[in-house]
């Protein structure tokens, strides 16, 4: 099985291949390759990999303006490859959400711990970001319901207890979920009587 699906980037051929074997003998699959930042986002598009291994400086849109694009539109983390120290650049990078970068020239022993981190690191992330919007989901869920509890305590004047337990009957008489019934009292404010027996 693959351990990632990558796509190498850098507008000198020969080390692209060198980067290819390395990922290749690493059990990485290398889905593209590019050799301009404009031809990086294209393929970004096309492929969506799990990484992009990618030159900074390129003709045609350099690598840290492809990685910004990329980043913003489809998510894909990047791992940059300079043949610049400068603080500035490094900068620059943290700015577009680089997950890491190596200075040239590229070994082995330097460029599999990086796409491991990379890959790593993404991961966590979209865990991350997934269990956050569970979480909002769930939280609007809980809003909606009270909403609509509330609703069949004012319209039937009864208490909390009765318009949860009204509510409850509901969904399990006709197999619904608490938000979607939620939903449709916030909409009707009521419930539809003959599922389930209110007062008054
Ligand atoms: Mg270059």
């Amino acid at each position: 099985m693959s351990k990632g699906r990558i796509i190498v980037v850098d507008d000198e051929s020969i080390l692209r291949m060198d980067i290819k074997e390395m990922l290749l003998e690493a059990g990485y699959d290398v889905v593209a390759e590019a050799n301009t930042g404009e031809l990086a986002v294209e393929l970004a598009a096309l492929h969506r990999p799990d990484l992009i291994v990618m030159d900074v400086k390129m003709p045609r849109m350099n690598g840290l303006k492809a990685s910004r694009i990329i980043q913003k539109s489809f998510n894909v983390p990047i791992l940059l490859l300079t043949a610049y120290t400068e603080a500035e650049l490094i900068e620059e990078a943290k700015e577009a959400h680089i997950f890491g970068y190596l200075v040239k020239p590229i070994t082995e022993k330097d460029l599999i711990p990086a796409v491991e981190m990379a890959l790593g690191q993404s991961k966590r992330l979209h865990g991350l970001l997934d269990s956050i919007k569970e979480m909002e989901h769930k939280l609007e869920a809980r809003k909606q319901i009270e909403q609509a509890k509330g609703i069949l305590m004012d319209v039937h004047n009864i208490n909390e207890e009765d318009a949860y337990k009204a509510l409850r009957t509901y969904c399990m008489n006709n197999r619904k979920t608490m938000s979607e019934v939620a939903a449709s009292i916030i909409q009707h404010r009521t419930l539809d009587r003959n599922s389930v027996s209110l007062p008054g």
